[in-house]
């Protein structure tokens, strides 16, 4: 495989050499620093406390990470009435609501939170906006973890929008006080159409110092996009529920390049290949590099001999672990010593 950062002539092809079946790996790809810090916590409280650890929601929205981690001994609940009284709890990297952490108190849970530190920087913005008493319009998708947490932390001001209709049919106490934060994974084009909405119904909308949706979302989208153009299909490695991921399959549609989302490499029809020469293969922020993998050498067993992974942009991003897992690593008992 032959690595090189993007160059268009490549992708695109010249047009006179006689066609070849490849691949052009997508760089970036994959896990993002939040999903690996998350990841982490769970497997240093597994190796530090032992099992079970119960894990509140998928820790992150890919099913081979979860059954994974299920098989080392993470159990996962969807809500903490299923933790027994006292245990041990990790919040998934998508956050929870204040009214979570506030059952988690009661129960006498041990928390381990694994929020990504960018979902919590727009809780933060969420809590100065209503405090500073602006009606707050979150644009996202209402059945997500991480709006459900957002949302969660100013509800009697909060309105999620989906839509450009839904930004058309909103009505707010006071139009000159509205503030907007965004999901942290939505597509760059659709939250810019939806911002300009806002903006043209609330022309004093404010809104996040820095955009909300984070850099490994616009980055896995901006390589799609400089690289869709010059393919026949784009494979997107990652989960039917992983945000991320469905919006990297949209952006290759909305550029007319043939996608599909696909969980694994069994997933892959033979009919998606007929007639295609160039395949781009890319994965959202929660898949694991080794699907990644299996995919490659599964188009390389269809005939795509020749593999080339497309630097678009680097991507050098780490969080730190939270206080907690540093502190009760500190203090858990030597069971692995
Ligand atoms: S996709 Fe973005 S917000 Fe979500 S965990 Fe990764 S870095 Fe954090």
């Amino acid at each position: 495989m032959t690595t090189t950062t993007l160059d268009h002539a490549a992708v695109a092809g010249s047009g006179t050499e006689t066609k070849t079946k490849r691949v052009l790996l997508l760089k970036p790809r994959g896990f993002c620093a939040g999903v690996v810090r998350a990841i982490d916590i769970v497997q240093i409280a597994l190796e530090t406390f032992g099992a079970p650890i119960y894990v509140r929601k998928e820790i992150v929205h890919n099913s081979y990470v979860v059954t994974d981690l299920a098989k080392k001994g993470a159990i996962f609940v969807n809500e903490l009435d299923e933790v027994p009284e006292g245990a041990r709890v990790i919040y998934s990297a998508h956050g929870v609501s204040p009214a979570v952490r506030d059952r988690a108190k009661e129960r006498g849970l041990k928390v381990v939170d694994a929020t990504c530190p960018l979902v919590t920087k727009v809780h933060v913005e969420a809590i100065k906006f209503a405090k500073q008493g602006y009606s707050l319009v979150l644009i996202g998708h209402r059945d997500h973890d991480e709006i459900e947490g957002t949302q969660g932390e100013a509800p009697d001001v909060t309105q999620v929008v989906s839509t450009v209709q839904e930004v058309a049919d909103l009505v707010v106490p006071d139009p000159n006080r509205v503030a907007y934060l965004t999901q942290t994974t939505l597509s760059l084009d659709e939250a810019r159409d939806m911002i300009q909405a806002l903006k043209n119904k609330f022309p004093n909308i404010v809104g996040p110092h820095s955009q909300d949706i984070c850099y490994a979302t616009e980055n896995r989208q901006v390589a799609v996009k400089n690289v869709a153009h010059g393919a026949d299909l784009v494979l997107v490695v990652g989960s039917t529920n992983s945000s991320n991921s469905n919006r990297l399959v949209e952006v290759s549609k909305n550029l007319d390049t043939n996608s599909y989302l696909i969980d694994t490499a069994d997933a892959i029809r033979p009919e998606w290949l007929n007639g295609v020469d160039t395949v781009a293969v890319t994965a959202g922020a929660s898949a694991p590099e080794v699907l990644v993998k299996d995919v490659v050498e599964y188009l390389q067993s269809m005939g795509y001999g020749s593999v080339d992974e497309v630097e678009v942009m680097p991507e050098n991003v780490r969080f730190g672990l939270p206080p907690e897992i540093v502190q009760a690593i500190a203090s858990a008992p030597p069971v692995n010593r």
